[in-house]
């Protein structure tokens, strides 16, 4: 069980957290422990980046050259009926120079909008993060300086209490991933950072945008869209996949987790992709199995798209590790994206020599992390743990703890928060 947080695709595991009611100042002792532990681990699984820390630092405040630029500010629309749950905002196309970076470009955020998901499109061989996300206030929730403080652009851990991670090709960030970051109404800037594969930064051209979403009562049933689609893996189709048991009781198993959340998968709908997709290699950055797998998921109607695969063969991983359960697009995945490379999670049908069926636990916790969770705990006496207030340490009961069980079946109250906040549910 595994999962890769950075430069690869994000890799497996799981979770569900008691509501046990831990105290702030836990988690930021949490935190401090984790800045005092500053590693860097590549490992098989799992590509745990910490970034060196320091104190965020506070935003510039807008000057004189983005006043112009506001002329110009996107903004939500206030007039006509009541607002989408979630609105697609359009920043348009940027440059980044030399410096990997983008000039800044700004947003207003309206009072009713509760999170947003930034998200970055550029050219498939680029890896893109942000170098920053600061409000006219003076508040940055992305320090402009965590670059300065590292050559590891992959994610941002430690100066991040609201962690993003870079990916190739599209990346997205969600916020708040955590209850230390909260919203405030106003003028926001964005900066984006392009990087290649040797971490240098790169001039390119790349699509910004927001998407903004807006919260839902609890008590509402938000719906999650999910293509099922089949590679030809196990000789399973769209057609007899609907009386392979084993898959039933995996959907039904992932839909009894995602209850507590109160999400409902639906509609579901079945497909057959490329037969290609059957055995997957995560090792080539560009043009790998995976990314073509995940874009034979173009044309398909707008939902998660679950890939059925034979094998997924991780990145980086010593032999006889090298096998992992399934591979999320991204922490978050490519917002209501189809066909991208990084849209879509996929599940492997093979199940190891006496370990037990693990479909249904890897489909939740997948989805999960493409929804925009990371793990409760990365594996390892210093493992990183997520910067939610309510999630014990090595908890091996939590969804998202990284390595997956079968008991790997609680969700805290904050990793709902988090999966509510989702632009891919739809409200009735
Ligand atoms: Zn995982």
């Amino acid at each position: 069980m595994s999962s890769q947080l950075g430069k690869t695709y994000a890799l497996i595991e799981m979770k569900r957290a008691t509501h046990t009611t831990v105290q702030i100042s836990r988690l930021q002792a949490k935190l401090s422990r984790q800045v005092k532990h500053l590693s860097i681990r590549l490992g098989l699984w799992l590509i745990v980046l910490l970034c060196a820390c320091s104190a965020p630092s506070a935003s510039d405040p807008i000057d004189q050259a983005d006043q112009q630029a506001l002329s110009d500010v996107a903004g939500a629309d206030s007039q006509g009926p009541a607002p989408l749950r979630v609105q697609r905002i359009k920043l348009g196309e940027h440059s980044t120079d030399a410096t990997g970076k983008s000039p800044k470009v700004v947003f207003d955020l309206p009072a009713d909008v509760t999170a947003i998901v930034v998200h970055v499109d550029g050219p498939d061989e680029f890896h893109y993060t942000l170098a920053a996300l600061t409000r006219d206030a003076g508040f940055a929730m992305i320090p402009q300086a965590w670059l300065d403080q590292t050559s590891l652009p992959d994610a941002c851990v430690g100066p991040c209490q609201n962690r993003i991670v870079a990916q190739r090709g599209y990346a997205a960030f969600l916020f708040p991933n955590t209850p230390l970051i909260e919203l405030r109404p106003g003028l926001h800037q964005i900066r984006v950072y392009a990087f290649d594969d040797a971490r240098k930064p790169v001039a390119t051209q790349v699509e910004i945008g927001v998407d903004f979403v807006r919260s839902t009562e609890v008590s509402t049933t938000l719906k999650l869209p999910m293509n099922l689609c089949f590679t030809g893996a196990k000789g399973w189709n769209a057609v007899n996949s609907v009386d392979q048991q084993r898959l039933q009781q995996a959907i039904d198993f992932a839909q009894t987790i995602l209850s507590a959340a109160n999400i409902e998968f639906g509609p579901i709908r079945r497909f057959d992709v490329d037969p290609q997709g059957q055995y997957i290699a995560t090792q080539k950055p560009v043009d790998s199995d995976l990314a073509k797998l995940f874009e034979s998921g173009a044309g398909l109607p707008k939902a998660i798209n679950v890939f059925f695969t034979d094998r997924i063969i991780a990145a980086g991983a010593p032999p006889g590790a090298n096998v992992a359960l399934g591979v999320a697009g991204g922490i978050p995945g490519p917002p209501n994206e189809v066909g991208h490379i990084r849209a879509g999670v996929a599940l492997s049908l093979h199940i190891p020599q006496g370990q037990p069926d693990l479909l249904g636990v890897t489909l939740v916790h997948e989805v999960s992390h493409y929804l925009g969770l990371f793990h409760s705990s990365e594996p390892g006496p210093n493992g990183a743990h997520d910067t939610l207030v309510d999630t014990a340490e090595d908890d091996p009961k939590n969804l998202m703890y990284w390595s997956l069980s079968e008991q790997s079946l609680q969700l805290s109250h904050e990793q709902i928060q988090v999966l509510r906040r989702s632009p891919w549910l739809v409200a009735p």
